[in-house]
This record gives C-alpha cells, sequence and structure tokens, in this order.
C-alpha cells in the first residue's frame, strides 16, 4: 500500500462515523417510496432530500459507514452563481459553465447530463454552504490538476470530501432520528426484484439478519464505480486497471444490479488516463508510491518524457494537461518514463511535491521505479528502455536546443539540455481514480435497456452511471462530486413530490 493510501485509511478510519443505531434488519411489512442503494456521495443526498419531501425512504448501505467515496476525494465541485462567487463579485452563467465542461472534455460528455449538472451545481453549492461548508482560501479557482475553466467556479471544501460528508450529516441525522429515513449500514443489496412486466418493485438486501425482500416505489442505485475491482474494470473498459487508487467500496456492484434488470452499459471506450504515477512495481493493478503531476499549470518541465521505446512523444509543455493525458494513453501499458540531469536536480521545482531534492536523490539509490547512471546509454539500461533510441532522443533534444531550432514536438520551456551527469530516470504509469463505463441514463436518471427503454421505477446516480457521461473521455473539473451529489438531490425531490401525488409518471426534473 503507498504511503498515501496508508494515510488516507488510517485517516477515514479515524473520521468514520458509525450508526450504531441503526436497524439490523427492515421492517419487510413497510412499503417504501424510495429505496436508495449506497450510502455515498450521491445516494445521502438523494434520501436525504426524498425524506425531506416526504417520502418513506430506505438507505440501504454495504459498509459499516456512510459517506463512500467522500473519505477520499478531494471533493472538487464546480458551479455557476454560487455565495463563494458572489464573494469574489463573479458573475458567471450556467451556460458559460457548459460551454467550459464540453471544451475541455472535447463534447465528448452527455450534453443533456452536463446540462442537468450545470443548470442545478449552483444550488447543490449553495445548499452546502448553508450546511456548514467553507472553501479553502483563495477559491472558487479557475482549475487545480486538470484542464482549467474561463471562470473561477471550482472549489475544495477545507476538509475535502469530508467537507461536504460534514455538511450532510447533521440534517441526514435528523431524517433517521425522526424516522424519515431507516438505514441499514454493513446490509448489501443483493438482487433487485422485478415484476414479469419488468417492473422493479423492491429489493433484496443481505446483512445481519440474512436475507430479506424489502418493497419500494422507485429504486436507485447509488452503489459508487467499479474502479477498485480490476477484473470487473478491463472487462468494462478494455484497458487493465493499471493502479488501484479508487475507494476500496467501488467494487462495481451498481452495474452488475442494473445489469441483471435488464440495463446497458455505455462509456468504456471514453477511457482517459491520468499521467505521473510512480508505481509500486510495474504489475497491475500497482499501488501508487508517489505521484509526478506532469502538468505545466502546476510546474513547468525540465525533465523529458519517453515511452519503453526510449522515444519522446509529447509536447511537455503543452498548456493543455489534457494533450499529455491523451499522449500517454497512446503509449504501450500507459507507461513513460521522465529523463532528467543533474542541473534539473539541482534548479528546477521538484518534479514530485512535497519531495527535496535529497529525497529525490535518496529514492534513486534504492528504489526500483528510480534509476541513474553517468550515461544515457548507461541509464536506459538499468531502467529497461532502449540505450540506442534513449541516446539518439536526447542528442535530438539537446541539439535542436543548442542550434535554436524548434522541438520536434513544439515544446517552448527548454531551460537546459540534458547534458550534466549523473542523468536519472523515474517510471511512471498512467492511471485513473474513477471508472468511465456505467448505467445508461436519460435526463430523468431512469436505467435504459440497450434499446434505450427505461426500466420502470429504476434509478442510477453517482459514479455507476459512469465517469464517461458527465466528465465525458477527459478529467473535467467536478464532474463526478458535482453531478453526483445534484443529481442526488434533485432526484430524491422528484421521487418525493412522485411519490406524495401518485402520479406514475416522473415529472420532468
Ligand atoms: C482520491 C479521489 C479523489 C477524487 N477527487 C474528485 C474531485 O475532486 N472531484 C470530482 O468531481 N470527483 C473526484 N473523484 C471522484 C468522485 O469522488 C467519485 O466519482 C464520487 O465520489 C462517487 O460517488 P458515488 O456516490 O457514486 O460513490 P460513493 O461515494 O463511493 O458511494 C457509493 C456507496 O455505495 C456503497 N455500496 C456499494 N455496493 C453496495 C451494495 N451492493 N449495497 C449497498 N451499498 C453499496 C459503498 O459502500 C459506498 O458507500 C475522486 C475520486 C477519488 C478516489
Amino acid at each position: 500500500m503507498s504511503g498515501l493510501h496508508r494515510r488516507e485509511l488510517l485517516a477515514a478510519a479515524a473520521l468514520m462515523p458509525l450508526w450504531p443505531t441503526a436497524l439490523a434488519r427492515a421492517n419487510t411489512a413497510t412499503h417504501y417510496d424510495v429505496i436508495v442503494i449506497g450510502g455515498g456521495t450521491a445516494g445521502i443526498p438523494c434520501a436525504l432530500f426524498a425524506a425531506m419531501g416526504g417520502a418513506r425512504v430506505l438507505l440501504v448501505e454495504k459498509s459499516p459507514a456512510l459517506g463512500g467515496t467522500l473519505f477520499w476525494s478531494t471533493g472538487q465541485i464546480a458551479g455557476s452563481g454560487t455565495v463563494f462567487q458572489q464573494r469574489l463579485g463573479i458573475s458567471d452563467t450556467p451556460q458559460a459553465h457548459f460551454d467550459d465542461c464540453m471544451r475541455i472534455n472535447h463534447g465528448t460528455a452527455d450534453p443533456a447530463l452536463t446540462r442537468l449538472t450545470v443548470d442545478h451545481a449552483g444550488e447543490t453549492i449553495n445548499w452546502l454552504a448553508d450546511h456548514g461548508f467553507e472553501v479553502m482560501e483563495g477559491h472558487p479557482v479557475t482549475g487545480i490538476g486538470h484542464d482549467h475553466f474561463t471562470e473561477r467556479r471550482y472549489q475544495q471544501g477545507v476538509n475535502s470530501g469530508l467537507s461536504i460528508l460534514d455538511a450532510f450529516l447533521p440534517s441526514l441525522n435528523a431524517m433517521i432520528a425522526a424516522g424519515n429515513i431507516s438505514l441499514l449500514t454493513g446490509t448489501a443489496a443483493a438482487n433487485l426484484i422485478q415484476h414479469g412486466d419488468g417492473r422493479i418493485t423492491g429489493v433484496t438486501v443481505a446483512g445481519p439478519a440474512g436475507m430479506q425482500d424489502i418493497s419500494g416505489g422507485h429504486v436507485v442505485i447509488a452503489a459508487g464505480g467499479c474502479a477498485a475491482n480490476a477484473r470487473l474494470f478491463e472487462e468494462l473498459h478494455g484497458v487493465p486497471l493499471y493502479a488501484k487508487t479508487a475507494y476500496p467500496t467501488s467494487q462495481g456492484d451498481g452495474l452488475l444490479l442494473g445489469l441483471s434488470a435488464g440495463g446497458a452499459i455505455v462509456g468504456g471506450e471514453k477511457y482517459a488516463c491520468l499521467p505521473g504515477l510512480v508505481p509500486d512495481a510495474f504489475q497491475y493493478p500497482c499501488q501508487m508510491f508517489a505521484y509526478a503531476p506532469l502538468n505545466p499549470a502546476i510546474r513547468m518541465p525540465w525533465e523529458i518524457l519517453v515511452n519503453a521505446k526510449g522515444e519522446r512523444f509529447v509536447q511537455e509543455d503543452h498548456a493543455s494537461v489534457h494533450h499529455i493525458e491523451r499522449g500517454v494513453y497512446q503509449q504501450p501499458a500507459h507507461r513513460h518514463w521522465a529523463i532528467f540531469d543533474a542541473a534539473m536536480l539541482e534548479k528546477s521545482d521538484p518534479i514530485i511535491p512535497k519531495w527535496d531534492r535529497e529525497r529525490l536523490a535518496q529514492e534513486h539509490k534504492t528504489n526500483a521505479m528510480f534509476h541513474s547512471a553517468m550515461s544515457i546509454e548507461a541509464l536506459a539500461l538499468k531502467a529497461g528502455l532502449n540505450p540506442v533510441a534513449l541516446q539518439r532522443t536526447v542528442s535530438d533534444y539537446n541539439l535542436r536546443l543548442t542550434e535554436g531550432r524548434a522541438d520536434l514536438f513544439g515544446r517552448r520551456v527548454r531551460p537546459a539540455p540534458l547534458s550534466k551527469p549523473p542523468y536519472y530516470s523515474i517510471a511512471m504509469q498512467g492511471w485513473t481514480l474513477v471508472s468511465f463505463a456505467g448505467l445508461k441514463v436519460n435526463p430523468q436518471l431512469q436505467v435504459l435497456s440497450d434499446e434505450g427503454k427505461a426500466i420502470p421505477n429504476l434509478y442510477a446516480i453517482g459514479e455507476v452511471i459512469g465517469a464517461g457521461a458527465t466528465s465525458g473521455a477527459a478529467y473535467t473539473n467536478g464532474m463526478l462530486v458535482t453531478p453526483a451529489i445534484t443529481f442526488g438531490r434533485i432526484l430524491g425531490a422528484n421521487l418525493a413530490r412522485n411519490a406524495r401525488s401518485g402520479e406514475s409518471a416522473l415529472r420532468g426534473i
């Protein structure tokens, strides 16, 4: 386990609120208006807003604690017309937010789901603010680790994802105490109960009390993605899960439940990788040992990036980190190596944030992902790269620079030739935190079959609909947590209205 994960796990464990008073079994005689599967980022607001709207709600959570990925997520969210923007005198619109999202992901996200997100994201953030959510100093910003927006509408809570959870909990606990939400923790949804005509009529749960059939008017799958389940991830994306960085409960249960009821899974082809993960070993799934963002908006590069053939493949200082991500994606096994020399070690900002020169130099003595040598050929041999090709690559880079010629990939920032031994390499892996494949839904968040037919009474929200739906084939600022909470909020409220009015069809969201 990487240092990062161990630290975060311990932090999460220490902060994990448990629900000892939660029901061990649901009352099987009760018919719930809404059953929510998964008490995480999307499921909590869905259960909460359904209960606040007057619905009888059952919330089923597999783990002992509510919160899901919020325990690990940085929880960066984006929206226009927020109180945080007002503080800074920023005027912004959902349309500008929409245009920015679609520019960043090159139009690969679902436009209707993007529109649904941006139209309601401001209300989501303002609701969180009303419930104690506070942002980091200087936020909102235009961007952090991904390609930036054109306006400052992106923020992180002072306590990352936990700031969001903290904003939910008092209202949620009040609804549980009032009996408006029945909560089953340590209980998994094991099966959907489906009538012969295709309608979903309830859920079979498996928990301390054994298996129970529970009847419900509407069932919402909010059980998260599958990026902690290497086998399922590879099957749905056609790409191995190179690194395990998702929250461990992201096992894909919700995708399988949706499939079992006739739902379609789409979006695996939108898989996009992040660059710069230094693995604990070249095996997959690996663990993150360290992380170099390789994002010129964070640090201008001194190093060059090469692939396993020892060849450069991308403009390392490209203004769009998405461009660099795409470059990594096109390399065999998404592997890449940073190559640099003693001058960079002495003069550049740390390639791995918070690592000083001594730490970097030390890892090069002891760590199998870090190599150093007095010549480029010797470095290549140690790192397992083609020595002739790497020598040619470095010579070409140096020659173009010293002769004042344009770089092969159009790179502009070339602080110095790689000419001062010792030379260094760091092995890196393309990776993802999330799964891109998910249950196909319409803008009413109903689960759809391959033919596009809604499965009556079945809905899906959160990462179970796939990162590809709202983030596209890219990492679009906040376009997972923001839609997860927003869809939870509006679907919960809408299902409550529906339950109260007894309407059989969903009102338009
Ligand atoms: C480290 C990290 C950082 C991230 N940072 C950001 C960010 O800054 N901004 C952003 O937009 N996105 C970010 N993401 C992604 C984002 O956090 C997730 O996509 C989002 O939180 C998922 O929400 P969810 O409700 O779908 O799943 P979760 O929050 O994981 O909730 C799912 C819940 O369902 C439960 N469950 C699973 N199976 C069952 C079952 N069978 N029965 C009952 N319950 C079940 C799980 O235990 C879990 O509690 C990040 C992800 C990670 C891992």
